[in-house]
């Protein structure tokens, strides 16, 4: 069977804005979430950059809520919810409804591993801009400070003692190859 290729469209999160280097718009189609703007100050380097992108062609989307739910509860399951910002949600989200359109394929540009740890689970393909990409998905979990007992789920405070727990890595797995 011939797979013929399908259009790339790029995303960019805010850690690709602030990473100030210049993305190659040659023949890219570059998106990003229209919530991205708040996380930006009007008048910074940072804004500066985002407007020259804009310029450029960077193209804002809104995703569905129906993606947006799908986000929200798998990386529930992976422990990265509290490492997302709403934005990392929506640029995720956009990324899943782009994917459902058979001719256009999404690919997140993002150095944040939550991102590309929750994008590997959806089967985003991600690729980094500065730091070297995640070779390892992993899952988050906890262990309490008291009694050291380990908890695959993400809780604040320990069930059987009442001390505080801290995040730790409880489960990781090679990330699949993929076209
Ligand atoms: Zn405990």
């Amino acid at each position: 069977m011939v797979i013929k290729n399908k259009s790339k469209i790029y995303i960019i999160d805010t850690s690709a804005i602030l990473s100030g280097i210049p993305i190659n718009f040659n023949d890219t189609l570059m998106v990003t979430t229209s919530s991205i703007e708040m996380e930006l100050k009007p008048g910074g380097r940072d804004y500066r950059t985002f407007q020259f992108l804009r310029e450029k062609g960077l193209s804002l989307l809104s995703p569905s809520k129906k993606s947006k739910e799908k986000v929200n509860s798998i990386s529930i399951k992976t422990g990265d919810i509290d490492r997302l910002s709403n934005v990392d949600i929506d640029v995720l989200a956009l990324a899943l409804d782009i994917n459902l359109n058979d001719q256009k394929k999404a690919i997140i540009l993002s150095d944040d591993y939550s991102m590309q740890n929750v994008a590997d689970t959806l089967n985003i393909t991600f690729e980094n801009i500065g730091q070297p990409k995640i070779t390892k998905r992993f899952k988050w979990g906890c262990r309490c400070l008291g009694c050291r007992k380990k908890f695959n789920e993400n809780i604040k405070i320990c069930p059987i003692c009442g001390t505080a727990t801290r995040n730790i890595i409880s489960n990781r797995e090679d990330i699949k190859k993929r076209k």
